[in-house]
This record gives structure tokens, C-alpha cells and sequence, in this order.
């Protein structure tokens, strides 16, 4: 069997059109949906991941600004930005690219952005809001990944769902959106025992490990559906998923290639939430609870 490709890029393209429309219906009633993007430090991973942000604002029409602040920068002056751009009308999304340096607490800079302008979908009320059942800014990695699915015809709903990884950024949240859409869900992590024999289980299986073509094709089932969200290097300086591509494409049904899979549905759905806020802010959305409307 050869497994259908889910293509991240053709996907996005297709959003990002339906995007471009909104954000031009947003300028002509006065308001420019904008994202603010703080990074801290010089990784330069994450220096290319804001950049991309970025340009993927501007490509559709969409006002964007990035902090870049040193690696010296306190904990007290990162709370102060945030509070700055919590309160810059211009602003409908901040976001803080993790990771931060060691000194700063983490979780006390996610919980600094404003609830309505948390467009990574990480602050407690808005991870609450995606345990009761929806959310409006539900997590981009995740939210991606469920997009894929929808996209491709793909049932969840009374489908057996492994995911692999349980982090707050991806494993955890996607197990509530998969369980949200009437998936029978199981989330497996680093001590879990026979990960084969779970993984051989799935409908659908999402592998966020981190590590490199872990997910070998014995461990999945004829006709899957697999969402690689693995990004790994390989010493020859070429991306590689969580997921071994060459082989999994002859046993699944369906599969994300790396790159071009997941990556790019993560910006896509950032877009998608910068957007949601600003179209609250025309009053355009009443609504926080509204998943389902990309
Ligand atoms: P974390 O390191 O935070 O979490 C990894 C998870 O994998 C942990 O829960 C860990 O278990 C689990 N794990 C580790 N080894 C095994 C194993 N042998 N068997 C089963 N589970 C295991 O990573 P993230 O969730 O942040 O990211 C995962 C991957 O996704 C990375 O490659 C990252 O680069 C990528 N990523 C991609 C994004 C995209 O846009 N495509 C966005 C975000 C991340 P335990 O909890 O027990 O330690």
C-alpha cells in the first residue's frame, strides 16, 4: 500500500487564501489584524520560526512586529512588554516564543498575556476553555494537526486515537481535541510499556516525540491515518520526522510528510487565531466558544 499524502503546504495555501479575504474585509472596516511575537534570546531555531510567523502575517495582508529582546532581558521587563502590547489596541495576538532562557518562569509569562490575545491558546483559561469542550484560541500545533484531518476526509469520531508524547504544546492538547471529536483516545509517553502493540492499535496516530523515524512501520496499522508532528535534524543537516516516512507510507492509509506536513499547518492556524481576535474586536465574533469556525 502507498499511503495519500496530507500536504501541509497545499492546505495551508488553500486557508491562507480564505484568510487573505477576511483580513481585507477586516482593513475595510478600519481595523488591521495585527500579531505581536516576543522572542527572548539568540536561538537561532527560534529566531527562523518568528521570522516565518512573521512573514506569513504579512503575506496576507496582516500587520505583524517582532520583539527580538536580549538574553539578559528580567523576568520583571519580558511581564512589562506584555503588559505594553496586552493593551496596544493594534495588537489582536501576542505570543512569546518558547523556549525562554532558564531565569525566566515560564508559565508566569504565559499567564501575563491576555486572555483574548492568546493566540498560542497556552494560558490556563484558554487550556480550561479546550478541556469543557471548546476553546477560541485552541493551541496551533494541535489545531493543525485536527485541520489536516478534517481536510482530508478523516474520521475521528469513533475512530481509536494514539498519540504519542504527552507535552502542555502538543501531546496533551491534542488528546482533548481528538476527545472533543469523539475519538476513543490513548496518550502514551516515555515509560509507557509494548509501545508497539498501542501503536498497532490506531486509526489515527500522532507521533510528538522528538526523535528522529522513531515510529517504525510495524508499529502502525494497515490504512492509518499518520500526523507526523516531529521535527528533528539529522547530522547531515536535513529535516526528519518522529515518524521513518519511507517505511510507514507502505503500511498507513494516510500520512504527513516532514517538511511540508505539520510545520506549516502550525503558522496557518496562528494566522487563523490572530484573526478570530481581531474579527472579536470588530465585533464581527461574539462568541469565545467557536472551534469549528477556522
Ligand atoms: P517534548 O520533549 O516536550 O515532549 C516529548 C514527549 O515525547 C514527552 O511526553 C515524552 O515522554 C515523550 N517520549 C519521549 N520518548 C518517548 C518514547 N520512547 N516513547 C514514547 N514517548 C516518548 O516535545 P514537544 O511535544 O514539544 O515536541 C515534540 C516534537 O514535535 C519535537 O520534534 C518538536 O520539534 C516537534 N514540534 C513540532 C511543531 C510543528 O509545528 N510541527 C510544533 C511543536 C513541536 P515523557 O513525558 O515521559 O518524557
Amino acid at each position: 500500500m502507498t499511503a495519500k499524502l496530507i500536504d501541509g503546504v497545499q492546505i495551508s495555501k488553500e486557508l491562507r487564501a480564505e484568510f487573505q479575504i477576511r483580513a481585507s474585509r477586516l482593513r475595510a472596516a478600519g481595523i488591521v489584524p495585527g500579531l505581536a511575537v516576543i522572542i527572548v534570546g539568540e536561538d537561532p531555531a527560534s529566531r527562523i520560526y518568528v521570522r516565518n510567523k512573521a512573514k506569513a502575517c504579512e503575506a496576507i495582508g496582516m500587520h505583524s512586529e517582532v520583539h527580538a529582546l536580549p538574553q539578559t532581558t528580567s523576568q520583571a521587563e519580558l511581564l512589562d512588554y506584555i503588559a505594553r502590547l496586552n493593551g496596544n489596541p493594534a495588537i489582536h495576538g501576542v505570543l512569546v516564543q518558547l523556549p525562554l532562557p532558564r531565569h525566566i518562569d515560564g508559565r508566569a509569562v504565559l499567564e501575563a498575556i491576555s486572555v483574548d490575545k492568546d493566540v498560542d491558546g497556552f494560558h490556563f483559561c484558554n487550556v480550561g476553555q479546550l478541556i469543557v469542550g471548546d476553546a477560541m484560541f485552541p493551541p496551533c500545533t494541535p489545531y493543525g494537526c485536527m485541520k489536516m484531518l478534517e481536510h482530508s476526509g478523516i474520521a475521528v469520531e469513533g475512530s481509536r486515537a494514539v498519540v504519542v508524547g504527552r507535552s502542555t504544546i502538543v501531546g496533551k492538547p491534542m488528546a482533548l481535541m481528538l476527545i472533543n471529536a469523539g475519538a476513543t483516545v490513548t496518550v502514551c509517553n516515555s515509560k509507557t510499556r509494548d509501545l508497539a502493540e498501542i501503536t498497532r492499535s490506531a486509526d489515527i496516530l500522532v507521533a510528538a516525540v522528538g526523535k528522529p523515524k522513531m515510529i517504525t512501520g510495524d508499529m502502525i496499522k494497515p490504512g492509518a491515518a499518520v500526523i507526523d508532528v516531529g521535527i528533528n535534524r539529522l547530522p547531515d543537516g536535513t529535516l526528519c520526522g518522529d515518524v521513518d516516512f519511507a517505511a510507514a507510507k507502505e503500511v498507513a492509509g494516510w500520512i504527513t510528510p516532514v517538511p511540508g506536513g505539520v510545520g506549516p499547518m502550525t503558522i496557518t492556524m496562528l494566522l487563523s487565531n490572530t484573526l478570530k481576535g481581531a474579527e472579536r474586536t470588530a465585533g464581527l465574533r461574539t462568541s469565545m466558544a467557536d472551534t469549528r469556525i477556522v
